[in-house]
């Protein structure tokens, strides 16, 4: 009989990142495993370093065999969005297929406990998810505790206010974010933007995010709009907030901001 694989798939995100320290000394034959897209922070691949150095174990990197801007080309042009999300697919779901084969997986998810989404993961019958925050009820709060105990801390990208792994394009991010990727990374911001081009299918012009172009975004005054409409909201969560540490209201604000909460877990967690 084959043997039964325990994989823990890291996103770069805090979620994963906890997850993979708490589960450490509880399953000694893990294998961790990040599915690149290559379109990714370099503050995520110094993040998966400082996480392999705790866990004293390399983390897979899985590639897809063909990159983004190939996969771009075979969907005509047509960037991703969350109803033509073929980038998991191709760049996130695929690769980590490969690496189990047919052999039966548990797949560790760090899905939390405060958490009531599904999310986008594998669902070939050989692979069983298993949460383990939500079985032992493990919140924003204990994962944050687990990070900083651990000396891994938070994702590197958190300071300047970007909440989600994943390529730093990603149609997932929020108005907010799209901001201060500019102000921090205006050499990414516009290779976001040089992929906002007229697809010959249909003669339209899809953009990352909704109902803007990246260049009408960046206009200083809609910038402004944007930032003051955020602490509009900030505000109002701070002011309805019982007894939240700032920390809480940032992430909660930051979630309500959110354009679809099942953004891809293999991506983001
Ligand atoms: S991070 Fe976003 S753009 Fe990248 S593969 Fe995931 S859903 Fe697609």
């Amino acid at each position: 009989m084959t043997k039964m694989r325990h994989v823990l798939s890291l996103s770069g995100g805090k979620d994963s990142a906890a997850l993979a320290i708490y589960m450490r000394d509880r399953v000694p034959n893990m294998e961790y495993i990040f599915s690149d897209t290559r379109k990714e922070l370099n503050e995520t691949y110094e993040y998966l370093e400082r996480i392999e150095d705790y866990l004293g174990v390399r983390v897979n990197r899985l590639n897809a065999e063909l990159g983004f801007d190939h996969w771009l080309d075979v969907y005509g042009g047509m960037i991703p969005s969350n109803h033509r999300r073929w980038c998991t697919k191709m760049l996130k779901l695929k690769p980590f297929e490969n690496f189990i084969g047919e052999d039966p997986v548990l797949n560790y998810v760090g899905l939390r406990a405060d958490e009531n989404r599904s999310g986008y993961i594998s669902h070939k019958p050989n692979i069983t998810p298993v949460y383990p925050f939500q079985e032992d009820g493990l919140k924003l709060p204990d994962i944050e505790e687990i990070l900083r105990v651990s000396g891994v801390g938070m994702p590197p990208y958190t300071k300047w206010g970007r909440s989600r792994s994943g390529c730093f394009f990603c149609f997932y991010q929020q108005k907010i974010e799209w901001v201060r990727l500019k102000e921090t990374y205006p050499d990414l911001y516009d290779q976001a933007k040089a992929y906002e081009q007229v697809y010959e299918g249909s003669g339209n012009t899809f953009t990352w995010s909704e109902r803007e172009s990246l260049e009408e975004l960046e206009r200083p005054e809609r910038m402004q709009s944007i930032k003051d409409e955020h602490r509009r909201r900030q505000l109002a969560k701070e002011v309805r907030g019982d007894n939240l540490t700032l920390e809480q209201v940032f992430s909660r604000a930051e979630r309500t901001d959110e354009a679809d909460d099942e953004a891809c877990l293999i991506c983001t967690l």
